[in-house]
């Protein structure tokens, strides 16, 4: 068995498009696998149903070894396994920062309201803030937002995290913000697969990095290794 990740031959078709194309790929538990590619290239989609919400019209999706697109699994139940922060960071723009941290594991997960509260609070104070806790989401920057988001998203204690260009609606100086917190996240072992446009920031931090063209991986390999020299000429050109 394979802890964490795998996606086995994945095909998404809508219409006429193939968005997915026979896509495998591995998150070994603790690693990063970076998604690059141009807009359109099925980045999104990929990630959308490796989080069971996009129905997949072939291939397998499987968590700890666990086949999850499997019809007799819950898709709900695995969801709650995973978390997916995305370009757009969905907050309840009207809730406090901590409400929106400790929202889910109390409403979702069950956990003691208390605890859930005590819990964000510290998630709060690791992502630099623990002063921003008890006012309206909407009073913060978007890099502050973005970091509320993935302290939200990890408030579940998911065994994988799904990222999907969560810098990409950031003013420039607010991106740095959120990759910093990335990177730790790496540091503590945290098993992630990302979609992203910063190069830099996969080179540094993935352990794979894939290259998508029209929904098939065309490239892959070590960071290093595909940036300094590609093999296809769309990477090339990237
Ligand atoms: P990326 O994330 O790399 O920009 P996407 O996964 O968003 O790529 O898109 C891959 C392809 O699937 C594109 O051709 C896009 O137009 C198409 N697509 C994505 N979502 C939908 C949808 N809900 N309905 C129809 N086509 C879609």
């Amino acid at each position: 068995m394979v802890a964490g990740l795998e996606v086995r031959g994945a095909v998404v078709r809508y219409g006429q498009t193939t968005a997915v194309d026979g896509v495998s790929l591995a998150v070994p538990r603790g690693s990063v696998v970076g998604l690059l590619g141009p807009s359109g290239s099925g980045k999104s989609t990929l990630l959308r149903c490796v989080d069971l919400l996009e129905d997949i019209d072939d291939g397998d999706v499987l968590l700890d070894g666990e086949v999850v697109t499997d019809p007799s699994v819950d898709p709900v139940a695995v969801r709650r396994k995973l978390a997916m922060v995305f370009q757009a960071y969905n907050l309840f723009p009207n809730m406090s920062v901590l409400d929106n941290v400790a929202l889910a594991p109390i409403r979702v997960h069950g956990t003691a309201r208390a605890q859930a509260r005590e819990e964000a609070r510290e998630l709060l104070g690791r992502f630099g803030l623990a002063d921003r806790a008890d006012e309206s989401a909407d009073r913060l920057s978007g890099g502050q937002q973005q970091r509320v988001a993935l302290a939200r998203a990890l408030a579940t204690r998911p065994r994988a995290l799904l990222l999907d260009e969560v810098t990409s609606a950031l003013d420039p100086e607010l991106v740095g913000e959120v990759l910093a917190i990335i990177r730790d996240l790496k540091e503590e072992g945290m098993t992630m697969l990302i979609a992203t446009h910063e190069m830099a920031f996969a080179r540094e931090v993935a352990d794979e990095v894939c290259f998508l063209h029209e929904g098939a991986i065309i490239e892959r390999g070590d960071p290093e290794q595909l940036f300094t020299d590609p093999q296809q000429p769309q990477t090339q050109r990237f």
